[in-house]
This record gives C-alpha cells, sequence and structure tokens, in this order.
C-alpha cells in the first residue's frame, strides 16, 4: 500500500505529466470510485473545460487542482495512475479516465477498487471528509518536538497503533511505521506512556529521516509509477526490517522477528528493539 513517499512520488511525477491540461472529457467505468458527488454526471461537468492548475499531497491523499475544484484521491491498496494516449486501449481495471484536450489521458486503476475520489470546491476540502481529521504532516512545521509529545501523553494504546492512526501523525503506514521504530530501537508494542523523553525524541527524528531518506530515493524510480507496468516501487534498497523475516538484523545480524500488532504484520529486531 502507498505510504507518505509514495505518494509524494506519484505527485512530483503527476506534476511533470499533467500540470497546465486542459479536462475534454471523462469517462467513469467503475461509479463507487467517485464517493462525491453522488452524481457522476455532475463529477464530469464541474471538471469540463477546467486546467490542472497543481498537485499536492496531504498524508496519503493526492489533491488535483483543476480551475476552482479539487480532486480528493486515495489510491488505497492497489490505486495507481497512468499518463496514456487516449488512442490506446484502456488496461484492464481502469475505472476513471480523465481525457484531456491534447489527446492524451489521466487513466486510474485499481484492480482491488478500493481506492476513492473526492472533489470538492477548492477551499472546502481540508475541512470535510476524508482530510478533516487528518494529524501534522511529518515534514512540516506543524509536527514539532512539543506537539508530537503532548498529544501523546495519556494515550493507552501501544506505539506502533499510535503510529499507524492518521489522525495522530498523517501518511505513516504499515512499512514506514516498522522502519522508524527500528532507526529508534523502540519495540512496536511498547505502550506509548511508556517510552522516555530521549526515545520520543529519537522517534520523532526517526519518523522524519525514514520519511526523507524513502522520498528521496522515489525520486529517482518516478517513471515506474505511471507508465511501464506501472508496479508500485517501495524503495527496496533502504528497507531495514519490514518484510526481512528471518533476514539478519543489518545493524546487530539478529534475525528479523515478524508478528501481529495492532493487527497488522509486524517486523522488527528483538535485539535492537526490546521490550
Ligand atoms: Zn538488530
Amino acid at each position: 500500500m502507498p505510504e507518505l513517499p509514495e505518494v509524494e512520488t506519484v505527485k512530483r511525477t503527476l506534476t511533470e505529466l499533467i500540470v497546465g491540461k486542459q479536462v475534454a472529457d471523462v469517462i467513469i467505468t467503475l461509479p463507487r470510485i467517485i464517493q462525491r458527488p453522488s452524481d457522476l454526471e455532475e463529477f464530469r461537468q464541474q471538471l469540463l473545460g477546467t486546467t490542472i492548475q497543481r498537485i499536492e499531497r496531504r498524508g496519503k491523499f493526492l489533491k488535483i487542482y483543476f480551475d476552482g475544484w479539487v480532486l480528493v484521491s486515495h489510491l488505497r491498496m492497489e490505486g495507481k495512475y497512468r499518463v496514456e494516449d487516449a488512442s490506446e486501449p484502456p488496461a484492464k481495471h481502469t475505472h476513471v479516465r480523465f481525457r484531456f484536450s491534447d489527446r492524451s489521458e489521466l487513466r486510474y486503476l485499481d484492480v482491488r477498487q478500493f481506492g476513492t475520489m473526492h472533489l470538492f470546491k477548492a477551499g472546502e476540502e481540508e475541512t470535510s471528509k476524508p482530510l478533516d481529521r487528518l494529524g501534522p504532516e511529518p515534514l512540516t512545521k506543524a509536527f514539532t518536538l512539543e506537539n508530537f509529545r503532548s498529544r501523546m501523553v495519556k494515550r493507552k494504546t501501544n506505539i506502533k497503533a499510535l503510529l499507524l492512526n492518521q489522525s495522530f501523525v498523517a501518511g505513516l503506514g504499515n512499512i514506514y511505521v516498522d522502519e522508524a521504530l527500528h532507526h529508534a530501537k523502540i519495540h512496536p508494542e511498547r505502550g506509548v506512556a511508556t517510552l522516555s523523553e530521549e526515545e520520543q525524541e529519537k522517534l520523532y527524528d526517526s519518523i522524519q529521516s525514514t520519511i526523507k531518506k524513502a522520498i528521496a530515493v522515489g525520486g529517482s524510480s518516478v517513471r515506474s509509477y505511471v507508465d511501464g507496468n506501472g508496479e508500485m516501487g517501495m524503495f527496496q534498497l533502504q528497507i531495514q526490517v519490514y518484510g526481512r523475516k528471518e533476514e539478519p538484523c543489518y545493524q546487530c545480524g539478529t534475525p528479523i522477528t515478524r508478528t501481529v500488532v495492532a493487527g497488522r504484520g509486524t517486523h522488527y529486531c528483538s535485539n535492537c528493539q526490546k521490550v
């Protein structure tokens, strides 16, 4: 599932490919991807003739700005975008197509069909579902150590569950939570209240450095997101624990443990991350 760094990479790639293009048509073949408005023809009419101004990201959501409107798009498990010529037959699992006046198309593909799109008047998106409950962006000034610490107080959950909670911090998912916890040497099942001030600070720094590194690597594999086979790259080169069950920890050689925390497959080093 794409997390903050992958969505940021999609944002940067699409910015290069579609900003400035004018919408000539919208073709929807799987209505339930469009969550707002409920009337598909209204969705189409609101975008016809508009030009894409810019693309932003909030947490794991893409925000595509058209004249006066913003499309909030979540890729969920396997959603992806491609930009192709309108004359090319759409690949299987293509559900929404934005045709541009230059005969290219932005195509949304989603094998699992869990992805969503919400269309808002620009400016109304931040105070409406699904963006209204998102916590701070980890790479912005809003995400301060003081704020991070103060919002941990009285949390009765474990640290992995808290970091997965999008209202606590936006954009982290299973992979980067495991990676940040390993980097900070904190066991994923630790109660939030048991973290020392030193550990809180280490974790705060680890979240930011993990995300930054992943974005930096993503920048070099940009093209794979929107053309070719469209596969998502998860920046395997620098993954320390996620998906490495029984492989040696790069820090100490101890085999990586896989368990389930907060209902999610979780990887950690039992030596570097003691309970
Ligand atoms: Zn280790």
